[in-house]
């Protein structure tokens, strides 16, 4: 049986919202709490995006530029973990489709290049936008450098001090990058008196990068995961792995992704969702931090996706824009909310959630590199952790299970995970 396969580059991505079984609940405006217009949308995002935001079209054009950038590491393999099911013992299949062999290690360059792109199309002189462990900073200013676009970006101060490296690297691609709380913004410099020791969080590193992009001249706001574009963006992950096990004469039983604000798991899992809907069985479970859990014991409702309350209210599962997740590893996991599309399939019973705690997320981690030889990035050590989960109780039952998870990215810069 084939490893590998060379299936080509997606030629549109898949629009979830064409098939939900449910309608969704708009976002609201944070002061009126009436749903959001595109026009106000559209003082934050290049209308393109904002379209997408509402578009209820099964499949969306990916522009030929994008096509082309893609070429640049895509198809991503999907890789079959034969060493892992033989130091398991395990009579099933697991599949991983693993992309950290992008430029940037992670997912996070399938959206970046898309929202740029349309950026540039409408005018845009800047993008502001936040980072936490790094990754979705260096994927925007990767794609900033390779489309011709200024990029701002801040990035919670803890993962900049703990991630040094990942800072560098948004430098090198030529954004302009700074610790947040930050002292350049109004919002940065009242935290910073408030608490001086703040380490910071996704909720205001956004709120900061929304106060530059509302101060105009020409700024627009990029968001890494949570909004139905940037997940949809992110399915190319999955409409890839989907043809490949195809060409294999497979499909999952079960399909597996970590969970920050959803975008590589909305990814990787809307294709298979799209045969859900239809009457395929296939178990669809998130992994996140026991210690920064939105999914599981976070509350179902609105709230703002950034802790000033700048952004639309969103119905999400969230833990309330004020809290500031515990310092850890997965720092692409520390956010208080979830994407909305994402919360309302778990509410509707689609998909399933488990938490992980770090540990566990390293011990997995470990099992899988001495087995694939591949770092994994901590945020997608979750994954497999839930992965094993599943190989356990499949072995337990006496069951085969074709299992499938999203290694998101590589932990090549991230390997304090592993001291
Ligand atoms: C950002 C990131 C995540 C978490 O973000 P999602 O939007 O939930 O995908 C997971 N894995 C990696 C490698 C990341 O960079």
């Amino acid at each position: 049986m084939p490893q590998c396969n060379g299936t080509t580059v997606p030629k549109y991505w898949y629009n979830i919202q064409a098939d939900l079984p449910f309608t969704l609940d708009p976002p609201l405006h944070p002061v009126t709490r009436q749903p959001v217009t595109a026009e106000e949308m559209e003082a934050l995002f290049a209308p393109e995006l904002v379209a997408q935001e509402f578009n209820r079209d099964r499949e969306i054009d990916i522009p030929e530029v994008v096509q082309d950038l893609y070429q640049l590491w895509r198809p991503t393999p999907l890789r079959r973990a034969k060493r892992l099911e033989q130091k398991l013992d395990y009579g099933g299949e697991i599949y991983y489709k693993y992309e950290g062999t992008s430029p940037v290690g992670s997912h996070k360059l399938n959206t970046a290049l898309a929202q740029v792109y349309y950026n540039v199309q409408a005018g845009t002189q800047r993008l502001a936008t936040e980072t936490g462990a790094g990754q979705w900073g260096s994927a925007l200013a990767l794609a900033g450098y390779l489309l011709g676009l200024p990029i701002e970006v801040f990035m919670v101060r803890v993962s900049a001090e703990q991630k040094p490296e990942r800072l560098r690297l948004i430098r090198a691609f030529g954004a302009k990058v700074q610790a947040s709380p930050s002292a350049s913004t109004a919002f940065g410099r009242q935290i910073r008196e408030a608490s001086p020791d703040c380490p910071g969080s996704l909720g205001i590193a956004i709120s900061e990068a929304l106060e530059v992009t509302r101060a105009g001249n020409g700024t627009k706001y990029a968001l890494g995961s949570v909004l139905n574009h940037v997940l949809m963006h992110q399915t190319v992950i999955g409409l890839e792995a989907k043809q490949a096990l195809a060409d294999l004469d497979r499909f999952p039983d079960v399909v597996i992704a970590c969970h920050g604000g959803g975008s590589n798991f909305g990814g990787i899992t809307f294709p298979f969702l799209a045969e859900k809907f239809r009457g395929q069985s296939v178990r669809v479970i998130a992994a996140e931090p026991a210690s920064c859990p939105s999914l599981t014991a976070g509350r179902y409702e609105y709230d703002t996706g950034d802790t000033a309350g700048f952004t639309p209210l969103l119905k999400m599962y969230t833990l309330g824009r004020d809290f500031i997740p515990p310092v850890l590893h997965a720092g692409g996991l520390r956010y208080h909310g979830a994407s909305p599309i994402v919360s309302a399939l778990l509410h509707h019973g689609w998909i399933e959630a488990q938490t992980v705690e770090e540990d566990e997320a390293r011990q997995a981690a470990r099992l899988f590199m001495a087995s694939e030889g591949i770092v994994p990035a901590p945020e997608s050590a979750h994954a497999i952790a839930c992965a094993l989960r599943e190989i356990y109780t499949a072995q337990l039952a006496g069951k085969q299970e074709t299992i499938l998870f999203c290694l998101s990215g590589h932990g090549l810069l991230d390997l304090s995970f592993y001291d």
